[in-house]
């Protein structure tokens, strides 16, 4: 198997039109990229670890032979060493994003020097876009076909269609 340029670590609740971008673009610069589902179990989730991942794979079918997957829960540093793969995409919108991410990297890399960090920034159509507006949007049935893949719309629907029964 090829070896594997970067990893992209993130919650995916649910995966958006912005991270599919960054992970296509982190597919251009380091040929081939692990999205890997990071598991905290101190954190709320819409979906479940098998639900978000299984969102992922189907949204980057066509990159099927570039892009692979795994999870994971613990320290990301500790992840790196153990699967020997140093550089870390993150993807960057606003200025509000920048002291976490910044914060992030520096601790990583004071975690294990070898861990480098890459930025990589939005897009403009995407500069707003999150998991949790897109979850807020959904809630009120409002029209999100263009900032998250099909499969995602169909997961949203279900899910609130499910939550307004309960
Ligand atoms: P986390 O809980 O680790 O922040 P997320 O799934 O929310 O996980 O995000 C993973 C990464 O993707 C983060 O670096 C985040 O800044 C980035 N990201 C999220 N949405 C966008 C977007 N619309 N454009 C660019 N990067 C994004």
């Amino acid at each position: 198997m090829a070896e594997v340029g970067a990893i992209y670590p993130g919650s995916f609740d649910p995966v958006t039109n912005g991270h599919l971008d960054i992970i296509k673009r982190g597919i251009k610069i380091f040929g081939r990229v692990r999205v890997v589902l990071m598991v905290n179990s101190e954190k709320k989730y819409l979906f479940s670890e098998d639900e978000r991942l299984e969102m992922l794979k189907e949204a980057l079918s066509d990159e099927k032979d570039k892009v692979e997957f795994d999870k994971y829960s613990g320290l990301l540093v500790d992840y790196c060493e153990k699967n020997n793969v140093y550089t870390v995409i993150r993807g960057l919108r606003a200025l509000s994003d920048f002291d976490y991410e910044f914060q992030m990297a520096l601790t990583n890399r004071s975690l294990n020097e070898k861990v480098e960090s890459v930025l990589l920034v939005t897009n403009s159509s995407y500069t707003y876009l999150s998991s949790s507006i897109v979850k807020e949007l959904a809630g009120y049935n409002a029209d999100i076909s263009q900032i998250v893949p099909k499969n995602v719309e169909k997961m949203l629907k279900e899910a609130f269609e499910t939550n307004k029964q309960d």
